[in-house]
């Protein structure tokens, strides 16, 4: 039900936005808004309006109605983000939802990029260039079911293909968008008064990259364009195990250099052998006709979704470190070349092949439900993460390790469980996450992604504040460590220090762009500490 707060003291703004986007495009009703609140982790006020636009000049006329009535605005992909990014403490809040924006407008096979809308997901995109033999360099997250383009850019996202191609940013060539001013922006060859095209993003000063990991700080993306390459044809999968931290720290450091792997992600024992072993192997059951499905032939995806079925999830058990690669190419030459330099760097390091299942399964599935949303039984999740370049990935292995073990009373009082992936990120840079669990009430913003027949399979918790409070201070205290590395962050939000661990002039020229393009500061106050 969908009904205007008489009562509101904003009750004509939200007149003049229904009038904008249809009465069928707004929420104002308490309970309906209560979702919008929420992020996966965090929990601020609800915004006193939620309104779904569809086309750039409704945009235009939020922004400047808001700008009138002194409101604040944020503005939300597919909401799965732990980083507050979107939330607000402000009591005038309203948050524009992206998801009609949802059209891929021009795929230009000829210059080599899609132009798409930016509540086009990943899995949308995905669905509409596998058949044309095309693909984006970096294409999508593992949330892509739901998650953005816009929210990816916004928080410059990695994930598939970034092993090759580094994050979502670098497989950007243009923005459109609309600044706090209401006025349109867009960026590189498409901003010229000529012939507009976005197919080169560098003409001068690069204005897509101000945009980009803004967490919608700056402007509100309305398109995006991203680089097209052909698609690869051919893929192997390798994984291995090594006895100790170091060796295989050295060779994900080595395969990571060459830049050859698609996606390379190195688990920690506790990771595998719980958190992914634990999530049931009748799933993979669905995940492993996908992956026969997505073979070049047949024969080669029984032969690979037996080699799956056999080693089942339960195959992890007992194993150490661990590296799960996958290698793309244009023909098979190409990817078992890779293969040989990636076995060559793993022996040389010890290492023991191992069946290549998780990385199988991924790929079979690139976009599944999000269930990691909830641990194994029904627990909350959350990830925090930083990314070092190679000469630190085992000091910061070794420094959260420390940290936890100094925590340990903390951790153990509150019955929390935590484990770390390493993701490799183009030629220089690794990504540690640390995963922390903990009991705690699961919200209605998460159970809004789920389904009933996947909840009802989880424990239910009560609401743990201390644990909650427990969650965060490990959190704060973990990004403390990439700090002191200089390690950076995506997703940085509300969550993540950022302007303040800028140089004096890094900080000043920040804040004045900010001011430039919002100076009532009304579009997303906070997120990046703008
Ligand atoms: C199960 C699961 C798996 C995940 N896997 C990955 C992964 O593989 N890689 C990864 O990087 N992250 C991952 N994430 C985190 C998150 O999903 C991604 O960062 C994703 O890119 C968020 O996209 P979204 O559309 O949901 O953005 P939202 O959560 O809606 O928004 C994120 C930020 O972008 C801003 N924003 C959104 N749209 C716009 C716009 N059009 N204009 C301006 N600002 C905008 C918001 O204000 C907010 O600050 C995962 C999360 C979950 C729950």
């Amino acid at each position: 039900m969908r009904s205007l707060d008489d009562q509101g003291p904003s009750n004509l703004l939200k007149k003049t936005l229904e009038t904008i986007v249809g009465i069928d495009n707004i929420i104002t009703d308490r309970e309906e808004l209560s979702p919008y609140g929420k992020d996966i982790y965090y929990e601020k006020l609800p915004p006193i309006a939620v309104v779904t636009p569809s086309s750039n000049e409704q945009i235009t006329k939020i922004v400047k109605e808001i700008n009138n009535d002194g409101a604040n605005l944020s503005v939300r992909g597919g909401g799965l983000s732990y980083s507050g990014g979107y939330l607000t403490d402000k009591k005038n809040s309203v948050m524009l939802n992206m998801q009609k924006f949802n059209k891929i407008l021009e795929i230009n096979k000829e210059d080599m990029y899609v132009r798409v809308e930016s509540g086009v997901t990943w899995n949308q995109l995905n669905i509409a260039l596998e058949p044309l033999g095309l693909r984006t360099p970096f294409w999508g997250t593992g949330s892509g079911l739901y998650a953005t383009v816009g929210g990816g850019a916004s928080q410059n996202a990695i994930n598939y293909g970034s092993g090759r191609y580094g994050t979502l940013g670098e497989s950007i060539i243009g923005l459109r968008l609309i600044l706090a001013s209401g006025e349109e922006l867009r960026t590189g060859s498409w901003s010229t008064t000529q012939n507009p095209a976005p197919f080169n993003r560098y003409y001068g000063p690069d204005l897509t990259g101000l945009f980009i990991g803004d967490n919608g700080a700056l402007a509100i993306k309305t398109e995006i364009c991203l680089q097209l390459i052909p698609r690869p044809t051919h893929t192997n999968y390798i994984a291995y195990s090594f006895g100790s931290r170091s060796e295989f720290v050295k060779s994900a450091s080595e395969i990571g250099r060459l830049g050859i792997i698609s996606e390379c992600f190195g688990l920690d024992p506790f990771f595998l052998s719980e958190r992914i072993t634990s999530t049931g192997f009748a799933d993979d059951i669905d995940k492993l006709l996908n992956v026969a499905k997505n073979q070049q032939t047949v024969f080669k995806g029984i032969k690979e979704a037996f080699s799956v079925a056999v080693a089942g999830r339960r195959y992890a058990a007992n194993v150490g470190y661990t590296l799960h690669m996958t290698v793309d190419g244009r023909n098979q030459t190409e990817v078992d070349s890779a293969e040989e330099d990636i076995n060559k760097i793993c022996n040389n390091y010890a290492g023991k092949p191992i069946k290549a299942s998780i990385s199988r399964i991924m790929r079979g599935t690139p976009f599944p439900p999000p269930a990691m949303m909830l641990g194994p039984k029904g627990d909350r999740w959350v990830p925090m993460h930083g990314i070092v370049p190679h000469s630190l990935h085992e000091t910061i292995l070794e420094n959260v390790d420390t940290y936890m073990n100094a925590n340990k009373e903390a951790i153990d009082e509150h019955d929390l469980v935590w484990g770390q992936v390493s993701n490799l990120i183009g030629h220089s840079r690794v990504l540690v996450e640390i995963n922390l669990y903990w009991k705690d009430k699961r919200t209605d913003m998460i159970e809004s992604y789920l389904s009933n027949e996947f909840l009802e399979k989880k424990d239910i918790f009560t609401e743990n504040p201390d644990a909650y409070r427990a969650v965060g201070k490990l959190r704060s205290g973990l990004a403390g460590l990439f700090r002191e590395l200089g390690g950076t962050h995506l997703q940085i939000g509300r969550s993540y220090p950022f302007l303040e661990s800028r140089m004096t002039s890094a900080q000043t020229l920040l804040k004045a762009i900010k001011f430039q393009i919002d100076p009532s500061n009304n579009v997303n106050p906070g997120a990046l500490k703008l």
